[in-house]
């Protein structure tokens, strides 16, 4: 991340919600950003994965500059390599668990596909909502179906929104042992945006943002 800076034009006024930020992330690496409510951390997180362009600066990601990509190259390059999990998880509510699981790997959209699928359903306690949909299910079953989704092209980064945050202790537990457990086997490079501190303690790096500054 390269002097990166991220405004947004608001009411007539200019609002700067990201400033001066550089920082690279060792591949391999466990980190945790972690900051006040505001701070900048989902808005620095979606820039990171490339979902959001900044207005300076720039992202490197794979070996890529993310600015030199066209929208189908970010694209592209986010489904080879990128998992997500949003704050609102982002399920499409007209699949089922299984269904939402195989988007990533939609190009394979066959027997191979659905038992993978069910294979990391059955990784996050899930086996038997499989043919839910999102309507039909818990929020902690809904974030642990996106879990699932983010795991399933088996990224080179894993960036995750709150991973834990709509989750009660023994979910929570579970969640963050598959976190890093695709780490330690996969050596998937983890970025965990949280307000759990203990969670944070868990990761190899913290970064500390506050009004919008690497503090
Ligand atoms: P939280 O911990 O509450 O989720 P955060 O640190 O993730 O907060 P961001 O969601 O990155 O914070 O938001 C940073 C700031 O940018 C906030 O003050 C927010 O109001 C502002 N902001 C975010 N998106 C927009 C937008 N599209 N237009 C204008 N302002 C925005």
């Amino acid at each position: 991340v390269r002097s990166l800076r991220k405004t947004y034009q608001s009411a007539g006024k200019t609002l700067t919600v990201l400033q001066d930020i550089d920082f690279t992330f060792d591949t391999g690496s466990t980190n945790a950003i972690i900051g006040p409510s505001g701070s900048g951390k989902t808005t620095l997180l979606g820039i990171c994965a490339g979902l959001d362009r900044p207005t300076s600066g720039d992202v490197v990601l794979a070996g890529q500059e993310l600015s030199r990509l066209s929208e189908d190259e970010l694209a592209a390059l986010r489904n080879r390599s990128v998992g997500f999990i949003f704050q609102n998880f982002q399920l499409m509510p007209s699949l089922t668990a299984v269904e939402n699981v195989m988007v990533p790997l939609e190009l394979r959209k066959d027997r191979e596909a659905r038992a993978k699928a069910m294979d990391l359903l059955d990784r996050v306690g899930l086996s038997d909502r499989s043919h839910h949909y999102p309507i039909q299910l818990s929020g902690g079953e809904q974030q642990r179906v996106a879990l699932a989704r983010a795991f399933s092209n088996q990224p080179t980064i894993l960036f995750a929104d709150e991973p834990t945050g709509n989750l009660d202790a023994e979910t929570s537990d579970k969640v963050v042992q598959l976190l890093f457990g695709l780490n330690r086997e996969v050596g998937t490079t983890l970025v965990l945006v949280t307000h759990n501190a203990e969670l944070a303690a868990q990761t190899q790096r913290v970064i500390r943002i506050k009004g919008g500054r690497l503090v």
